[in-house]
C-alpha cells in the first residue's frame, strides 16, 4: 500500500535544446519549472522515475510558517500565497487549503517555547494565536481531553502530496516546458568549465542553465564533478487510514500529529521519529551531522542497510555511457518500519477516538534529505551554470513554491522574490553554517 500518488502524461520526445533543464520531478523541481515555463523559458523537467514519487508525495502536507525558523520564514510566508495562486493558474486544485495549523500540548516548557516563537514571528508580520486552557479543549474538543495550552496558526494550511507535484508538473506543460519522466540524468556536459548539456538515458539536451532538484540523490550527483555538498537522509514511516473520522484538519502533538487528507482521510506520523540507515555518505560526512543527530538522538534509531543497497547515497562514480544508480531505483520507495507504523497507529487512536472506526489505507516510508544546519541549499555551485536546489530538510514541501520561484529568479536574472543569502551552497564549503534549525 504505497503513498497515493497521481500520475501524469509524459512528453515523449526530448528536446535537442532547452534554456533550463532541471533535474528532478519533486515538489521543488516541478516549483522551479513551473515558474521558468511561466516566463517563457524553454524549461524541461528531467525525472528519473515519476512526478512526485519520491519525498514529495510521502509526506504529511503541512505548508507551514509555524515554528520556522528565522531563515526559513520569508520563505514559508511567500510559499503559502504562492500556493494559493496556483490552482487558478493552472486550472486545477493542488489540494491547498488554508486550514490552518493546531498546536496542543500539556508540557509547559513546550507552550512556552511556542509563546516565544509567535513573539518572533509578530515582528515578522505573522500573526498565530496562544491558545488558553480553555481555548485548547475547544479547539481539539475531537480529541476529548483537558489540554494546557496551545497553539493555532490561522495563515498555515496544508496541500495534497498525492496531487501537488503531478499536477504544478501539468502547469509546467501548459505554459510551454516539456516533462519527461523515466528518464534520468546520467551526468553533465561541460564545456570549458561550465554546463553545456546534460546528458540523459535517452540523449543528451544541450543547456547553458541546469537545477539539480534530485532529493536525496543530489550529492552523489554533485560528487560526481567534484563538489563536495554534505548530505544525509533519515527513513521516516507514514500510514494514512480511509475517510470517515470527524476531527481537526491538521494537529501536531509531541506524541503523534494527523492530518486530513484530500479524500477525507488522515495521514498519521509521529514528528521527528525516524531510522537512520548507515551509508557510505553518511559515514563520510558524519562529523558535519553529528550536532542535528546528537539534538535529535531520542527520537532517532539505529536502522538498516538498505539505505546503503539503495545507491542514493553511494560514494562512487558512474560512467556516462552505462546505466547508472538512478535508473536502477526508479523510485526510492524504502520498507516503513512495522513497529513505528503500529505505534503510530495506537497514538493516533488514543488522540482521536474517532480514528477507531477507519481502517489503515496505505502505509509507506520515506528518506528525508537534510543538510548540516537543517536549511536548504539553493544556488549556483563552484560550475558556472550548476544550481543546487536540495537538501530541504524535512520543510520543502511547503516551502517549494517560494524555493522555485526563487531558482527562476536567479536563473533568469530576475530580481529574487526572496533573498537568496541563506541558502547559499558556498556556506558548507566554508564550514560557515550557523546553528542548527528545526529538521
Ligand atoms: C514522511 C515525511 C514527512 C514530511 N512532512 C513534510 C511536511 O509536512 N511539510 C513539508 O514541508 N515537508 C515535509 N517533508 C519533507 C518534504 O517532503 C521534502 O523536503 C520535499 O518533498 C523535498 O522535495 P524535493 O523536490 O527536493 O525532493 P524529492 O521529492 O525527493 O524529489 C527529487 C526527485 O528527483 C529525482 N531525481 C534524483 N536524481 C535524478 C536524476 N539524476 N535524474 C532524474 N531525476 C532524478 C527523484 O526521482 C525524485 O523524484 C516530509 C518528508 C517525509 C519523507
Amino acid at each position: 500500500m504505497p503513498a497515493p500518488l497521481l500520475e501524469i502524461e509524459t512528453d515523449t520526445q526530448l528536446p535537442a535544446a532547452a534554456d533550463v533543464v532541471v533535474i528532478g520531478g519533486g515538489i521543488v523541481g516541478a516549483c522551479a519549472a513551473y515558474y521558468l515555463a511561466r516566463r517563457g523559458v524553454k524549461v524541461a523537467l528531467v525525472e528519473k522515475g515519476r512526478i512526485g514519487a519520491e519525498q514529495s508525495s510521502r509526506n504529511w502536507g503541512w505548508c507551514r510558517q509555524q515554528n520556522r525558523d528565522a531563515r526559513e520564514l520569508p520563505m514559508a510566508t511567500t510559499s503559502l500565497d504562492l500556493w494559493e495562486a496556483m490552482a487558478g493558474e493552472i486550472g486545477e486544485s493542488v489540494g491547498f487549503r488554508r486550514c490552518g495549523l493546531l498546536y496542543l500540548s500539556n508540557d509547559e516548557a513546550e507552550i512556552a517555547g511556542w509563546a516565544r516563537w509567535r513573539d518572533f514571528a509578530r515582528g515578522q508580520g505573522v500573526i498565530t494565536h496562544m491558545l488558553s486552557a480553555a481555548e485548547a479543549a475547544e479547539r481539539g474538543r475531537a480529541t476529548g481531553r483537558p489540554w494546557k495550552g496551545g497553539v493555532f496558526s490561522p495563515s498555515d494550511g496544508t496541500a495534497d502530496p498525492g496531487i501537488a507535484a503531478p499536477v504544478i508538473a501539468k502547469g509546467v506543460r501548459k505554459f510551454g516546458g516539456t516533462v519527461h519522466q523515466l528518464c534520468a540524468v546520467r551526468g553533465l556536459e561541460l564545456e570549458a568549465g561550465r554546463v553545456a548539456g546534460v546528458i540523459t538515458e535517452a540523449g543528451v539536451i544541450r543547456t547553458r542553465t541546469v537545477v539539480m532538484a534530485g532529493g536525496v540523490w543530489a550529492s552523489s550527483f554533485c560528487r560526481q564533478y567534484g563538489i563536495s555538498f554534505p548530505q544525509a537522509a533519515v527513513r521516516s514511516s507514514i500510514l494514512a487510514v480511509a475517510p470517515g473520522a470527524e476531527g481537526p484538519d491538521a494537529l501536531h502533538t509531541s506524541r503523534v500529529s494527523v492530518t486530513r487528507r484530500g479524500n477525507g482521510g488522515y495521514t498519521l506520523a509521529i514528528s521527528g521519529f525516524a531510522r537512520v540507515d548507515p551509508t557510505p555518505q553518511q559515514l563520510r560526512y558524519a562529523g558535519h551531522f553529528l550536532p542535528m543527530f546528537a539534538r535529535r538522538w531520542r527520537v532517532l534509531r539505529p536502522g538498516g542497510l538498505e539505505g546503503w543497497r539503495s545507491g542514493h547515497e553511494s560514494l562512487g562514480h558512474w560512467r556516462l555511457d552505462q546505466p547508472t544508480p538512478m535508473e536502477r531505483m526508479r523510485v526510492l520507495d524504502p520498507r516503513p518500519d512495522k513497529g513505528m507504523i503500529r505505534l503510530t497507529l495506537e497514538r493516533a487512536r488514543e488522540l482521536l477516538p474517532a480514528l477507531k472506526s477507519v481502517p489503515v489505507s496505505a502505509e509507506w516510508a520515506g528518506y528525508i534529505d537534510s543538510t548540516p544546519d537543517g536549511v536548504p541549499a539553493i544556488g549556483e555551485t563552484s560550475i558556472p551554470g550548476f544550481v543546487l536546489a536540495a537538501g530541504f530538510s524535512g520543510h520543502g514541501f511547503g516551502i517549494g513554491p517560494g524555493a522555485g520561484h526563487m531558482i527562476a529568479d536567479m536563473v533568469t536574472g530576475t530580481n529574487p522574490i526572496l533573498d537568496p543569502t541563506s541558502y547559499r551552497p558556498a556556506r558548507f564549503a566554508r564550514g560557515s553554517w550557523g546553528k542548527v534549525s528545526e529538521f
